[in-house]
Formats: C-alpha cells, structure tokens, sequence
C-alpha cells in the first residue's frame, strides 16, 4: 500500500497494488506540465487506486484528444492523466507518492525531445520516442 498527495495535502490517495510501467519523459508537453527537465509517470490499475481526500479539488485540463491531465487546483500539483485508450489505469505523477517504492524506473523517453540544458545520467535505457 502506497499512499500519496499533492503539495498542500488537500488530495489525498492511496495505491494498493503495484506500480508499473515507470519513465522518464523528456517530451515538451511532459516537461511545460511538470516545470521541470522531464516527468516520471507509471500506470496503476484503476481498481487499485482510490481518493482517501480532496478528489473534489482535482481540475482536470484537456491536454488533447489521446486523456485528460488531473492537478491540484488549491497548490498546483500535478497529479494523475487519465488516457482515453486505457480506462482500466491511471497514469500517476510518481512523484506525489509519500512512501518508498520497491519499483523502479525502466527507461528515459522522448530523450530526443530532452531541454538543451538537461543531462541525461545514469545507466537506463534511452529512447528517441516511446520505449
Ligand atoms: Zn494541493
Ligand atoms: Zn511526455
């Protein structure tokens, strides 16, 4: 069980199940949402994932036609995508979870797309798109 929440800790979750899917996202769009060199997004299932608080102060922004972006409309945090095409996960932002993990990281993405002041370190793998 992992839980989570945004920066003023007015929405509040819990995951039950495991984490899956983890990267690192150097894309534009990734890195305007996050205000930083790239997102770290993973899948959880739907059914695992649950709002222990505040899920009515979630805004959601219409990123394009593929899912919907979910933050904080109190602090700002983002904190969740839900994607069209796979209505049975929620895409979260790893890094409004509270405890440790014991999943990892699998590989940076979108590495072409990567700011030009950004150096990419460590010994994952990297792709110029999708992994
Ligand atoms: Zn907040
Ligand atoms: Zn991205």
């Amino acid at each position: 069980m992992y839980t989570g929440s945004c920066l003023c800790g007015q929405v509040q979750f819990e995951i039950s199940g495991k984490i899956d899917d983890i990267v690192c996202c150097h894309c534009s769009q990734c890195r305007r949402a996050q205000g930083s060199a790239f997102a770290t997004n993973a899948n959880v299932n739907s059914t695992d994932f649950r709002f222990t608080q505040g899920e009515d102060l979630l805004t959601k922004y219409k990123n394009n036609d593929k899912g919907d972006k979910y933050f904080c409309s109190r602090c700002g945090s983002p904190m969740m995508a839900k994607i069209h095409a796979t209505p049975d996960k929620i895409r979260i932002r790893l890094g409004t979870i509270i405890d440790d993990i014991v999943e990892r990281p699998t590989a940076h993405i979108f590495a072409s797309s990567k700011a030009n002041w950004e150096e990419i370190c460590g010994d994952l793998p990297q792709f110029e798109e999708r992994g």
